[in-house]
Parts: C-alpha cells; sequence; structure tokens
C-alpha cells in the first residue's frame, strides 16, 4: 500500500470509516459523512441465474431492471387477494416503487388502491406495473422527487418531479384528467391521494 493520504470529495479523510486493502493491490475506502451506511460480509446466493447478496435476495427486481419479468410480476399480483396498493408497496413483489410513485401509477391507471389485486385483470395489472415503469423512469429523468433540501444532486439541487406529480399532495385540487377535487385517505400509516371519479372506491 502507498502511504499517500486517502480523502473524499470534500477534502478531508475524518468521514473514512473503513479502509480495506483487497487481494489485487486496490484499496478500497468507505467515506460516510451522515453515518447511515454499513458493511456486512455476505455469501453470495444464486437468484434467477444471477448471484446477488444473501441478505437481498427476498427483494424482487424493479421494473427499471433489464431482468424484471413483467408476466410474472402480473401472475404474482393476480394471485394476491389483498389491496392493490399494498402488493405495489411490497418489495418481495416488485421493489423501487415507494408510496408517492404508487399514487402516481394508480391515478394514471385509474385504480383506487384498496381494490383487491385479485380483482383486477391481467391486462390491467400490465397496465399499472407499465405505468408505474413510466413514472419511474419520468421522475429519474427529472432527478426524482425530492421534498426535503438535504436530499440534493451534486450539484446542490433537488429533484423536480414532485413539480409533476398528477396525485400525490394534490387532495383539494382538481384531477387533472377530469377536474373532480382529489382526495387523501389514510393506508398502511401514510397517505393515499386519489381521484374518486377517475378512481372509484370499491365497496368495504
Ligand atoms: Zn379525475
Amino acid at each position: 500500500m502507498s502511504g499517500q493520504m486517502l480523502v473524499d470529495g470534500s477534502g478531508n479523510e475524518s468521514h473514512l470509516r473503513i479502509r480495506a486493502a483487497l487481494s489485487d493491490g486496490a484499496v478500497l475506502r468507505f467515506v460516510d459523512q451522515r453515518t447511515f451506511g454499513s458493511w456486512a460480509v455476505d455469501p453470495l446466493v444464486e437468484v434467477s441465474g444471477t448471484l446477488v447478496p444473501e441478505s437481498v435476495a427476498h427483494i424482487a427486481r424493479d421494473p427499471l431492471d433489464p431482468l424484471f419479468d413483467r408476466d410474472a410480476v402480473v401472475r404474482r399480483m393476480k394471485a394476491k387477494d389483498t389491496e392493490i396498493k399494498r402488493v405495489l408497496l411490497d418489495q418481495t413483489v416488485i421493489s423501487g416503487v415507494g408510496n408517492i410513485y404508487a399514487d402516481e401509477a394508480l391515478w394514471r391507471s385509474q385504480v383506487h388502491g384498496r381494490r383487491r389485486a385479485s380483482a383486477l385483470t391481467k391486462p390491467a395489472l400490465g397496465r399499472l406495473i407499465d405505468d408505474a415503469t413510466d413514472v419511474m423512469r419520468q421522475a429519474l429523468d427529472q432527478g426524482g422527487t425530492s421534498f426535503d433540501s438535504l436530499y440534493v444532486n451534486v450539484n446542490g439541487q433537488s429533484g423536480y418531479f414532485s413539480r409533476s406529480l398528477d396525485a400525490y399532495g394534490r387532495d383539494g385540487d382538481p384531477c387533472r384528467r377530469c377536474g373532480t377535487i382529489m382526495r387523501r385517505e389514510s393506508f398502511m400509516n401514510r397517505g393515499s391521494h386519489f381521484c374518486p371519479k377517475c378512481q372509484p372506491q370499491p365497496r368495504r
């Protein structure tokens, strides 16, 4: 190893937590200013023909993954006798879809989040996956969705997708498709935002 001073992007090494010397001579440094991160030694296990760390093997692929199997996910969703929004947020079925993107995808598909996944047709479930994928892709293009000034890119900018939201946070505002006043209801300790006309609620 060289005795060279190792620095992070901010020009100091005070946040350097771990320095590992690899067998090929490279040095791997773990710089973690906010101490949210951690390292673990994890065996690799095979999932769908690829090796992944065992501790994340239960997490399903996200729709932007080249190996994402849309038809298989549609079948898994169709088999779930629970609310469709709960299924969208279930990382063992599909990953990458958080509360905001679930609300956006459901609005685009004109499906209420409390409808049963098993009661939706396979084409409708496929369209919902496609809508979620489009939302994620558009959000990525705009730098993500950030409401917190702490979460910024390397240029200090927040994500701009929050300005493009059609459902999330728009309760009290007119639906951009039909003009009906949007509503919010509690769901899984979060908020669900929907148009009561475009996304009719299922009977309780
Ligand atoms: Zn509407």
